[in-house]
C-alpha cells in the first residue's frame, strides 16, 4: 500500500511541541514526512525535535506565535529555505479561556478568536502559493466537540472552532482547482496539558467524560495520527470540506 506514503513530504504543525500536535506530527514522521514544528516554547519545541528526529526524518523548529501575521510569515519562509517546499498544514495551535458569555472580557474573546481562528486563516493564506507552487497540498483545520455543541462556560472558544469548519470548506472550495485539500479534524476528548489543566479547574469533568463517551476512556495522543496521516496523504485526495469526528463516539450519542 502506497498511498499512505508521506516520504519526501513536508508538514508544518502548529502546536506540533505537545499534546494533539506531536500526536498528529510523529503520525506524519512515521509516514515518512519532514516536520515543522511551529510553536512559542522553545524548549518544548526542541524536545519535540528530538522526538520526532528518531524517527528517521528531518524535523525543526520554528519559534512561531500563529496570532502574528509577520511571524506566519517567517515561519513559512524558514521552512522553505530548510526544505524548499510546504506540503502539509496542520492548524493545530488552541487555547482555551473558561468564562460565560456575562463574565468574558473582549480582551480574552479576542485572544481565543485570534489563537484559534484567525492563525488557521494568517496560516493557511501563508502556504497557499508554496502549495500552488507543489502541485497540490493538505490542510488539515484542527476543530472541536464545540465545533458542533454549545457549552455555558467556552464561548469564544465554541465560536471560534465552528468558525473553523466553515473556514475550512471555504478555503476546500475555493482552492480545490489548485488540488489543495482542506478538512477539519474534531477531537473528543484527549488526555493533554489543556484538558489536564480542565480537569483541575472542573473537578467532575473525568467522570463526565467517562460517562459522556461510548468508548468509555479519553483519547490519547496517538489516536491523532492515524486521521492525521490520511488526510495528509494521496488516500484522502477525494476527501475535502469534510469536518471529521475521532471522539470515541462522542459525537454519535443523542
Ligand atoms: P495543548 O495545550 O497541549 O497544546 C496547545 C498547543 O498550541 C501548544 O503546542 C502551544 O505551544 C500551541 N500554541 C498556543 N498558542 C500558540 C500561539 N499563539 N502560537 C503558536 N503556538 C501556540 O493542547 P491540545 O494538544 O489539547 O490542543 C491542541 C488543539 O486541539 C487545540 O486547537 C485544541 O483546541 C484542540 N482540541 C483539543 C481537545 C482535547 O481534548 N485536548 C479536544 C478538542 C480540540 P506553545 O505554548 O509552545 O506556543
Amino acid at each position: 500500500m502506497t498511498s499512505f506514503d508521506l516520504k519526501g513530504k513536508v508538514a508544518i504543525v502548529t502546536g506540533g511541541n505537545g499534546g494533539i500536535g506531536l500526536g498528529m506530527a510523529r503520525g506524519l514522521a512515521d509516514a515518512g514526512a519532514n516536520i515543522v514544528v511551529a510553536a512559542r516554547d522553545a524548549a518544548k519545541s526542541q524536545a519535540a525535535v528530538a522526538d520526532l528526529s528518531k524517527r528517521g526524518v528531518r524535523a525543526i523548529a520554528v519559534a512561531t506565535d500563529v496570532t502574528d501575521a509577520a511571524s506566519v510569515k517567517s515561519l513559512v519562509a524558514a521552512t522553505v529555505k530548510e526544505f524548499g517546499r510546504v506540503d502539509i498544514l496542520v492548524n493545530n495551535a488552541g487555547i482555551n479561556i473558561r468564562n460565560p458569555a456575562h463574565e468574558m472580557s473582549l480582551e480574552d474573546w479576542h485572544k481565543v478568536m485570534e489563537t484559534n481562528l484567525t492563525s488557521a486563516f494568517l496560516c493557511a493564506q501563508a502556504v497557499h502559493g508554496e502549495m500552488k507552487k507543489a502541485g497540490g497540498g493538505k490542510i488539515i483545520n484542527i476543530g472541536s466537540m464545540l465545533s458542533i455543541f454549545g457549552t455555558a462556560y467556552a464561548p469564544a472558544y465554541g465560536a471560534s472552532k465552528g468558525g473553523v469548519v466553515q473556514f475550512t470548506k471555504s478555503i476546500a472550495v475555493a482552492w480545490a482547482p489548485d488540488n489543495i485539500q482542506a478538512n477539519a479534524v474534531l477531537p473528543g476528548w484527549i488526555d493533554t496539558e489543556l484538558t489536564r489543566r480542565a480537569r483541575q479547574q472542573v473537578p467532575p469533568l473525568n467522570e463526565n467524560v467517562l460517562r459522556r463517551t461510548p468508548a468509555n476512556r479519553w483519547g490519547t495522543m496517538d489516536d491523532m495520527a492515524g486521521v492525521a496521516v490520511f488526510l495528509a496523504s494521496p488516500a484522502s485526495d477525494f476527501v475535502t470540506g469534510a469536518a471529521i469526528p475521532v471522539d470515541g463516539g462522542f459525537s454519535a450519542l443523542a
